[in-house]
């Protein structure tokens, strides 16, 4: 049976941003993903948007790992070229009844410690996005753009060159306490070739994102349940996709559920229409029952009006880790904590959007968990 110091469950941007952490400070570090490649699930199914942080309650985790998770982000993606666009943002009001809120968005960005937030006329809206339509608008400096898939191996990449053993095709199917450690029963390989094998962990990081709450059950029942919300994408390609330069988005939805519809300049020059949001019964429901192009288009017609159904084509979808039941409304904070029960267990639970910005930041926040377990 192979000793670890930690052993990491789930290999997307979380479980490998925590990975390159912890192998700087330990040996033995262990990151086991039951998928055959690293970050196929959320973490490269997203708008690949650096947040900025303007949107989350004061002092909550999403605000204070966003704000931070930004900076690391693109120092990571300067220092190991994982390819980033720093192109900042706007957020549109498209009428004056929303420029009130506008104002008290910019107002909490501010609270949260976002730097640089201006407001902005229409003229000036015409002068930087020529065929946005809106009253007013938000500057946000911060924000940019990052090829989520890249950073994942960027960060697996350094986790390995510091002595991390990182596992795919391994699935955690059992997670029991035992003296000073857990013992992690792993189910390894394909269908017709599998192996049992067991690590026995001084310490435990559950990073499993829409499975999280599941992984935690593995210890015993826990009160936590992670509800899957659908995101759907179209693309805007060709000549249309020139009429955008950055990434504009509308107010946020009152139900917390999504930033609204938006539209992002990707990396390689189309533009992302979406995400959408819907809460679906099955965490691998990518297709099932999908928006039609029709309905990107008349929602995106409020901000770009020139935009036809032709110029869409229906694109990826992800699903996103909520702790928010259907019909109740909000936004529910990170949850980052050790086991109430067996507390050399570090559970990451409903780890939604921003949590590819806030992914460094989180590992910062494990590290130190890992210290008081470790130490
Ligand atoms: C539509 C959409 C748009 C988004 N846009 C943005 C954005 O622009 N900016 C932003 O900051 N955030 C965004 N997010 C959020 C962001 O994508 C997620 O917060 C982030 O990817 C979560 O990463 P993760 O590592 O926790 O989860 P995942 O990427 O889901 O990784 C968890 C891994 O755990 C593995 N796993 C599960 N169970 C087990 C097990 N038993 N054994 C072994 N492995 C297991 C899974 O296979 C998976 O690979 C968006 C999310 C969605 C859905």
């Amino acid at each position: 049976m192979d000793q670890a110091n930690i052993l990491i469950i789930g290999g997307g941007v979380v479980g490998c941003a925590i990975a390159r952490a912890v192998s700087a400070r330990w040996e033995d570090v262990f990151l086991v993903e039951r998928n055959p490649k690293l970050g196929m699930a959320t973490s490269s199914r997203n708008s690949g948007v650096i947040h900025s942080g303007i949107y989350y309650p004061k002092n909550s985790l999403k605000a204070r790992h966003c704000v931070e998770g930004n900076r690391l982000t693109y120092e990571f993606c300067g220092k190991h070229s994982v390819p980033f666009r720093h192109t900042g943002k706007l957020v549109v009001a498209a009428n004056t009844h929303e420029e009130e809120e506008l104002a008290a968005l910019k107002k909490k960005g501010e609270d949260n410690g976002v730097e640089g937030l201006r407001l902005i006329d229409a003229a000036e809206i015409r002068k930087r996005e020529p065929h946005i339509q809106g009253t007013a608008a938000i500057e946000v400096p911060s924000t940019g753009i990052v090829s989520a898939e890249e950073l994942v191996h960027a960060l697996a990449r350094v986790a390995a060159g510091q002595g991390a053993e990182i596992v795919t095709r391994a699935r955690v199917v059992s997670l029991e306490p035992v003296a000073g450690a857990i013992r992690v029963g792993l189910r390894i390989g394909d269908e017709d070739d599998v192996q049992d094998e067991t690590i026995e962990a001084r310490c435990v990081v559950n990073a499993a994102g829409l499975y999280a709450d599941e992984v935690a059950n593995l210890l015993g029942p826990r009160s936590w349940t992670i509800y899957p919300v659908r995101g759907e994408y179209c693309e805007l390609r060709g000549a249309k996709s020139e009429m955008i330069h950055n990434l504009v988005y509308p107010m946020p939805n009152h139900d917390g559920l999504t930033l609204g519809l938006h539209l992002t300049k990707t990396l390689w020059g189309t533009v992302l229409v979406g995400p959408t949001a819907r809460y679906v019964e099955d965490k691998n429901d990518y297709e099932r029952d999908r928006e039609p192009v029709e309905g990107f288009a008349k929602n995106a017609k409020i901000m770009l009006p020139e935009i036809e159904v032709t110029d869409l084509v229906a694109a990826y979808s992800g699903i996103r880790a909520k702790l928010t039941p259907p019909n109740e409304h909000g936004i529910a904070d990170f949850i980052i904590t050790r086991d109430p029960e067996i507390s050399n267990v570090i559970q990451l639970i409903g780890i939604d959007s921003p949590g590819l910005t806030s992914a460094p930041a989180i590992a910062e926040q494990v590290l130190g968990f890992a210290e008081e377990i470790l130490n």
